[in-house]
C-alpha cells in the first residue's frame, strides 16, 4: 500500500524532478511529445502484471480474456487510423518493429537498401553498428546534396546494381515527403519488397497532414511515441495477408515474449485520441508550427536544410553562424530550450559535433503554442545562437542565456501540463 515516494523516495525524486523538468522547458526533440494524462493512468496500471504471450484469442497463458479486450481495441484503431487490414501492437519498440520487418521479410546476408544514418536514416536502417548493418548486406543511399532532398536516382541505380530483398524509406531527420510511388516503382523493378518507416510522420498521416505510405508499402512500421503522441513502442501494418502472418511470427515468438499489455493499453488510448477531430486540428498546428518556426529561424539567419519543412520537424545548418550543433544544443539547453544536435548533409564536424541541430513541434504544440508562441521561440533561439558567437566560446553567453532562460519560464507558465500530478 506503500506510495512511491514512501517506498522509494529516491526514484520518487528523480521523477519529480523529471516532471518539473518537463514543465518549464520548451522541448523541441521532433521524436518526443507530451502523452494525456490517459495515457499515463492506462500505462500505470495493473495490466503490467499479466503475462499474455500470443494473440487475442490465441495466447499461452490462463486469465487473458480482458487484456484481450484492450489488445483488440488497439489493433482495431491502428488498422483505422492508417486505413490498413493489419495490425500488430505488440513491438516494444520502433527498432523491435524494424526487426521483425527484417525477420519477416529477409534472412540474414541478403541485402537491405536503406537512408545513411548521416543523411537522417535510422540506425536500424543498415547502419555499421546495428543489427541491420551487421546480419545483412547493407547499401545506404543519401541526399542530393544541392536540394537537400532524396537523391531517388541513386535509389535507383543502387537498387539495379545491389538487387536488395527489401528497400526501406523514412527516416530520423528527413523533414520532407518521401515519393513512396517512385520507392514502389523502384522497389518492383529489382524484385524488392518496400517497408516504409513512418516513425516520425505517422501522427501526420493518422490526422491527414502528410500522404499514407500505402498503397505503395508492402509494410510500414512506426514508433507510437513520437508525432503519435502514445506510449513508448512499436507497431507495424500492412494490408497484405501473407506478410501480416510473417510478421506476428517475427514479433512472437521471432523476437518477443510477452507483449507489455499496458503500454498496449496506452497505445489503445493514444490512438483512440489520435482519430478525434481534436487530434486532427493538432497535427495541423504542429505542421503550421514547424513551418513558422523555420521561417523565423531563417530570417534570423541560419539555413534550413532542403530550405524548410513539409512535416513537424526541421534540420537546422548553423554553417551560416559558424556555430556548432554540440555548443549550440548546450547553450540552448542552458535557457531551457532542449534539442539535439545533429549532422547535417556532408558536415565537416564530426558525428559528436556535427554543424546541425534537429528541432521539432509535436511537444509545444501539445502545450497549446500557436503559431505566435513558435516565432517567438524561433527568436529566443536566435538570441542565444547569436549570443554564442559573440561570447566567442563554448560557455555561450550567461547573460543572454539567462535573460532567454526567464522568458521561457514565463512562456511555459502560460501553457502548463500535468498540472494536478
Ligand atoms: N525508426 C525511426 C525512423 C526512428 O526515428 C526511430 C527512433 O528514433 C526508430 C525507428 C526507433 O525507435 P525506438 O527508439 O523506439 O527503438
Amino acid at each position: 500500500t506503500a506510495t512511491l515516494a514512501e517506498r522509494d523516495p529516491d526514484v520518487a525524486g528523480a521523477v519529480r524532478q523529471e516532471l518539473s523538468r518537463q514543465q518549464h522547458e520548451i522541448e523541441l526533440i521532433a521524436s518526443e511529445n507530451i502523452v494525456s494524462r490517459a495515457v499515463l493512468e492506462a500505462q500505470g496500471s495493473v495490466l503490467t502484471n499479466k503475462y499474455a504471450e500470443g494473440y487475442p484469442g490465441r495466447r499461452y497463458y490462463g486469465g487473458c480474456e480482458f487484456v484481450d479486450i484492450v489488445e483488440d481495441l488497439a489493433i482495431e484503431r491502428a488498422k483505422q487510423l492508417f486505413g490498413c487490414a493489419y495490425a500488430n501492437v505488440q513491438p516494444n519498440s520502433g527498432s523491435q518493429a524494424n526487426q521483425a520487418v527484417l525477420l519477416a521479410l529477409s534472412k540474414p546476408g541478403d541485402t537491405l537498401l536503406g537512408m545513411s544514418l548521416d543523411a537522417g536514416g535510422h540506425l536500424t536502417h543498415g547502419a555499421k553498428p546495428n543489427l541491420s548493418g551487421r546480419w545483412f548486406n547493407a547499401v545506404q543511399y543519401g541526399l542530393d546534396l544541392d536540394t537537400g532532398l532524396i537523391d531517388y536516382d541513386q535509389v535507383e541505380a543502387l537498387a539495379t546494381e545491389h538487387k536488395p530483398a527489401v528497400i526501406v524509406a523514412g527516416g530520423s531527420a528527413y523533414s520532407r515527403r518521401i515519393d513512396f510511388a517512385r520507392f514502389r516503382a523502384i522497389a518492383d523493378k529489382v524484385g524488392a519488397y518496400l517497408w516504409v518507416d513512418m516513425a516520425h510522420f505517422a501522427g501526420l498521416v493518422a490526422g491527414g497532414q502528410h500522404p499514407s505510405p500505402f498503397p505503395h508499402a508492402h509494410v510500414a512500421t512506426s514508433t507510437t511515441h513520437k508525432t503519435l503522441r502514445g506510449p513508448r513502442g512499436g507497431i507495424v501494418v500492412t494490408n497484405d495477408e501473407v506478410i501480416a502472418k510473417k510478421i506476428n511470427s517475427a514479433i512472437f515468438p521471432g523476437l518477443q515474449g510477452g507483449p507489455l499489455m499496458h503500454v498496449i493499453a496506452g497505445k489503445a488510448v493514444a490512438f483512440g485520441e489520435a482519430l478525434t477531430p481534436e487530434y486532427k486540428s493538432y497535427i495541423k498546428a504542429v505542421a503550421d508550427n514547424a513551418k513558422a518556426l523555420a521561417e523565423t529561424l531563417r530570417e534570423g539567419g541560419v539555413d534550413i536544410v532542403s530550405g524548410g519543412t513539409d512535416t513537424h520537424l526541421m534540420l537546422v545548418d548553423l554553417r551560416p553562424k559558424n556555430l556548432t550543433g554540440k555548443d549550440s544544443e548546450r547553450a540552448l539547453g542552458r535557457a531551457n530550450i532542449t534539442c539535439n544536435k545533429n549532422g547535417v548533409p556532408n558536415d565537416p564536424q564530426k558525428p559528436t559535433i556535427t554543424s546541425g541541430v534537429r528541432l521539432g513541434t509535436p511537444a509545444a504544440t501539445s502545450r497549446g503554442f500557436g503559431v505566435q508562441e513558435f516565432r517567438e521561440v524561433g527568436r529566443m533561439i536566435v538570441e542565444v545562437l547569436d549570443g554564442l558567437k559573440s561570447a566567442n566560446s563554448e560557455e555561450g553567453n550567461a547573460t543572454v542565456e539567462a535573460a532567454v532562460k526567464d522568458r521561457v519560464i514565463a512562456l511555459t507558465d502560460r501553457f502548463p501540463i500535468y498540472p494536478n500530478l
